[in-house]
């Protein structure tokens, strides 16, 4: 077991989730650097081990089954629990979701990773989540995926492209939220969704856009909700600003 608190981030080793590890690991948390290749795991806990960081490898594909049971043992086997989940590996789905000539492969894809890859990898890490004496879950959502955002005309969300696949999936990862939360409410641990804001990484840079924030500022909103007091909210959505309109 481990004396202070361990966190798991997924999709760890670039973009958002990179800086959401490296953040946790300057707080002082155990740090587990969750990716699906083993190459790129170990190169992005290197850097971070070289700045002084408690951070460990952990290999970790949200779409598999197997891979998600076997981290899963791996953590209990080290650490004997989990105090902060950040379910935070996502994909754009690319552009072939444009209503009209969606490729139903590509949503499926999108929702596998992004809605069902975080009900995998909550469940499982749950009965580590429950021998933490403070449990903070924080799902990496959009603000694409806020109705309230995507139908109001003077937002700038309405100038982003129209697609099938990626706010709908974070929509329902909001919803899950909620639902998560309430469940999980009489056990102290608290759910919460964030957006991170329009973030200059990979994702964005694939889409052929060049967004405005760093990763790191991104990274920000994730660690306040992951660093919770008790009383903290729980089944919220929440940017930089605060609260976000569902
Ligand atoms: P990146 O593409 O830079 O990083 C995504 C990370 O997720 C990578 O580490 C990637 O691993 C990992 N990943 C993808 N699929 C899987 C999988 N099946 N199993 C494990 N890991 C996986 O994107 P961002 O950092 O920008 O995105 C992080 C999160 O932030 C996503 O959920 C995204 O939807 C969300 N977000 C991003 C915004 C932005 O503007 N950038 C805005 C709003 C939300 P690999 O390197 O192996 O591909």
């Amino acid at each position: 077991g481990s004396t202070g608190t361990v966190a798991l981030v997924t999709g760890a080793n670039k973009g958002i989730g990179y800086e959401i590890a490296r953040q946790l690991g300057e707080l002082g948390m155990t740090v587990l650097l969750g990716a699906r290749d083993p190459g790129r795991r170990d190169e992005a806990t290197a850097k971070l081990r070289a700045e002084g960081l408690e951070v460990h490898p952990l290999t970790i594909d949200v779409t598999g089954e197997e891979s998600v049971r076997a981290a899963v043992a791996r953590v209990e086997e080290r650490f004997g629990r989990l105090d902060v989940l950040v379910n935070n590996a996502g994909i754009s789905g690319g552009t072939r979701q444009t209503p009209g000539s969606v490729d139903l492969g590509v949503v499926r894809e999108v929702f596998e990773t992004n809605l069902f890859g975080v009900i995998r990898v909550t469940d499982a890490t749950l009965p580590l989540l429950r021998r933490s004496a403070a449990g903070r879950i924080v799902n990496v959502s959009s603000g694409t995926g806020s109705m309230t955002h995507m139908t109001d005309p003077a937002h700038y969300f309405t100038d982003s492209p129209s697609f099938a696949a990626y706010p709908p999936s974070k929509a329902a990862l909001n919803m899950l939220t909620v639902q998560y939360a309430k469940q999980l409410r009489p056990l102290g641990i608290l759910v919460n969704a964030i957006a991170p804001g329009p973030c200059d990484t990979d994702f964005a840079r694939d889409l052929g856009r060049s967004l405005p924030r760093t990763a790191a500022q991104g990274a920000a909103v994730a660690v306040t909700l992951a660093t919770l007091g008790a009383d903290g909210p729980s089944g919220g959505f929440f940017d930089e600003d605060g609260p976000v309109p569902w």
